[in-house]
């Protein structure tokens, strides 16, 4: 499907209408990196940057797809406008069938007013940082007023996502990983939120205290800090969504009122614009580097008639 040619101005205009396959659409286009996403996100620039982008991060098993499922009821009752994408960075599959089993959305599956899309990067230039935001700009640009980012998979993934949300949730659940462990995996420092969820079973008290003890040890301190709150659920009965909930608006209040709204999004889109200008910058290397001309230089090199930074400059040269 993606292959056809795309009526960029005609596929917004739909988008913007609220129609779920042209944002379907438009997002495999991010996914199939299309000549058209230059127009495409040229055309969504000035509909953009009203959504709060939360990430939802945490180990598998914990909860995540759950609690998702909890907050984009609980956004519903409010009468938002919900996106939802699961970004699997390790899955080679594209289009995300198996991921869309994946997420457990059964209960908003026929909701309109719930985009709902599963996403693989794998094998993108840029990965997650190039493809990501983009797919997020088409959800924005299509009226979502919070978009949830939950990344299905381990790893360098779960500080990766960290980048692009304004509010970064971690869950945990107890004795899964506990504040020790946490710290250990870096994610102290990326949660704006931290969550117990599984607070049914034994231990969640103490993985609370834990928590909040290794959060106070990081603290910068300072009037006007986010001091990170843990919050206890047990997503599976929905109980503790509301704390949750509460926790997300005092830090949306906090982002505004701080200006680190503003200064996230400028560092979101510093690395946005490194990924593409990256990603542009490696293919033509590989169409210069692979050819006539770096054999000769690889030759020269050897011949000892030049050196590899002087033939690595002329290389660089024949790119600009
Ligand atoms: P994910 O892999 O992080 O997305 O985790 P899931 O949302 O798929 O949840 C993993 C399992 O834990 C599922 O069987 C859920 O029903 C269950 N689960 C989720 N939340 C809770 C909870 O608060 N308490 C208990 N006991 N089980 C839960």
């Amino acid at each position: 499907m993606s292959r056809r040619t795309a009526d960029v101005p005609a596929l917004v205009a739909a988008a913007r209408d609220g129609q779920p396959r042209a944002v379907a659409r438009l997002i495999s286009l991010v996914e199939d990196a299309s000549p058209a996403l230059r127009e495409v996100m040229a055309t969504l620039a000035p509909y953009t940057g009203t959504a709060h982008i939360i990430g939802i991060t945490g180990s598998p098993g914990v909860g995540k797809s759950t609690s998702t499922n909890a907050v984009v009821r609980a956004y519903r009752a409010r009468g938002l406008r919900v996106g939802v994408l699961a970004v699997d960075p390790s899955s080679p599959f594209s289009g995300g069938a198996l991921l869309g089993d994946r997420v457990r959305m059964q209960d908003h599956a026929l909701d309109p007013e719930v985009y709902i899309r599963s996403m693989a990067s794998r094998g993108h230039l840029g990965g997650l940082s190039w493809s990501t935001p983009q797919a997020l700009r088409v959800l924005d640009a299509a009226g979502c007023q919070v978009i949830l980012v939950e990344t299905v998979g381990v790893g360098q993934s779960e500080v990766e996502i960290a980048g692009l949300a304004d509010t970064t949730i971690v869950l945990l659940a107890p004795g899964m990983g506990d504040g020790i462990q946490a710290a250990k995996a870096g994610i102290l420092e990326i949660g704006d939120v931290f969550v117990v969820n599984k607070a049914d079973r034994d231990g969640a008290e103490a993985t609370v205290r834990d928590l909040r003890h290794m959060i106070s040890l990081g603290e910068a301190g300072g009037t006007g800090a986010w001091r990170p709150p843990v919050v206890k659920t047990v997503a599976s009965v929905g109980q503790g969504v509301e704390d949750v909930m509460a926790a997300l608006d005092q830090h949306v209040d906090w982002l505004t009122t701080s200006g680190t709204l503003r200064s996230r999004r400028e560092n979101r889109a510093t690395e946005e614009i490194h990924a593409i200008a990256l990603a542009a910058w490696r293919s033509r290397m590989e169409g210069v580097g692979s050819g006539q001309a770096i054999a000769e230089l690889a030759a020269a090199v050897v011949d000892g008639t030049t050196d590899p930074y002087t033939a690595a400059d002329q290389l660089m040269g024949a790119l600009s």
